[in-house]
């Protein structure tokens, strides 16, 4: 599968704080193409279907309910290595574990409100992008 496309969503914890415009530009001078973009939101049911792979985690309602709590910005980006890549930019799932500089470190309030979500495969990349984006949408 080649492997210059991620999927990543701007969480609401970064959009209520207004940091859209700080994380797309980090996202771009990093060297990613925005490749398709929309501010949406999620209902509670489809933040479980995004996150379904947790559904036996002790954190899964919490998450759903956060994840559905306000507006997020799903994109898909291009580059080489994207979803690698894309994941050191982040940083850590717990921002206090978080390299200085990443995303995470930057904007993330707590191991649940943590700014931004980035595919953890190549394969998830492809599955996570169709959730939002239709094949018009991306082209
Ligand atoms: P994402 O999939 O959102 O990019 P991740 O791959 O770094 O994050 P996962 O293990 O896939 O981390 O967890 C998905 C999301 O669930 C995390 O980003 C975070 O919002 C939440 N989460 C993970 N672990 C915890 C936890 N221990 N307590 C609360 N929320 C958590
Ligand atoms: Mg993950």
């Amino acid at each position: 599968m080649a492997n210059n496309l991620t999927f990543t969503m701007i969480k609401p914890d970064a959009v209520e704080a207004g940091n859209i415009g700080a994380i797309t530009k980090m996202i771009e001078e990093a060297g990613f193409t925005i490749r398709a973009m929309k501010l949406t939101r999620l209902s509670k049911e489809r933040a479980g279907q995004f996150y379904a792979v947790h559904k036996e985690r002790p954190f899964y309602n919490d998450l759903c309910n956060y994840m559905s709590s306000g507006a997020i910005v799903p994109m898909i980006l291009v580059k080489e290595n994207a979803v690698e890549d894309f994941r050191k930019l982040i940083g850590a799932t717990n921002p206090k574990e978080a390299a200085e500089g990443t995303i995470r470190k930057l904007f993330a309030k707590s191991i649940e409100a943590n700014a931004i979500h980035g595919s953890d495969s190549d394969e998830n990349a492809v599955i996570e992008g169709s959730f939002f984006f239709s094949e018009t949408e991306k082209f």
